[in-house]
């Protein structure tokens, strides 16, 4: 049996034409089905559906041997145990440090003011402003963002922007990319041995994909 580890959403759904080119068709829909283990078209083949930032933690114990996971999440959990063959190029958006409107970003960092900064990617954030060498009080968020610097919690988030449409309604701007993001395929190390057979192909399928 393959377990392959997929979130509901848009990985689910930009995954769905590359699991179509390895002949893998899910037998039922996770946005409304209430199984979080869905049957394929293939006996030896099942999806699991779990939270995006679980699915390393799900392939790294090998509790599935595939998955997919964008690189902010991927970041955050360190990729310890995974095997990282493909970058599927879905999911697509970019790690941003965003502000209020209002607020001027470069003259506070060449003033070398202390920015309270609030973000899910909190590994990302420190990496990005110690290489910068600005000083931050990191402050972990699960969601909504946007909302920390309208109500005084931080200066500035870091998040994933893809439009820019909820920056801009909630009046706050862009000032810094961070990285671009798309979704990875991951492998559990010691499944892509004891299951090279039936594992190899499906990476080579995945690849055939994203190139066409
Ligand atoms: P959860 O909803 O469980 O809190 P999440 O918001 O990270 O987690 P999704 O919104 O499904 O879950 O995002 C899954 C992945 O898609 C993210 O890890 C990221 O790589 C990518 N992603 C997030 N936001 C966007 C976006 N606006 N456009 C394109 N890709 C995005
Ligand atoms: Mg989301």
């Amino acid at each position: 049996m393959i377990t392959i580890a997929l979130s509901k959403g848009r990985i689910f759904e930009e995954t769905l034409p590359l699991l179509a080119a390895a002949g893998i068709t899910p037998l039922e829909d996770p946005e409304t089905s209430r199984k979080l283990i869905l049957p394929t078209n293939r006996a030896d083949v099942r999806l699991i559906i779990v939270r995006a930032s679980d699915v390393p933690t799900y392939v790294q114990y090998g509790a599935a041997d595939l998955g997919v996971a964008g690189k902010d999440v991927l970041n955050e959990h360190g990729g310890l145990g995974l095997y990282q063959p493909l970058d599927l190029n879905i999911a697509r958006c970019r790690m941003m440090v965003a502000v209020r409107n209002d607020f001027d970003y470069e003259s506070a960092v060449r003033q070398g003011a202390r920015l309270r900064v609030a973000t899910k990617y909190v590994q990302a954030a420190r990496d990005h402003f110690a290489a910068k060498g600005v000083h931050v009080d990191l402050i972990k968020l699960y969601g909504s963002m946007e909302l920390a610097p309208l109500v005084g919690l931080s200066d500035a988030i870091v998040d994933l922007v893809s439009s820019g449409n909820t920056l801009k309604a909630n009046h706050l701007k862009a000032v810094e990319e961070i990285t671009t993001i798309s979704s990875r395929l991951v492998v559990n190390q010691a499944a892509l041995k004891l299951k090279h057979g039936t594992i190899q192909p499906m990476l080579d399928a995945f690849a055939g994909a994203v190139k066409s």
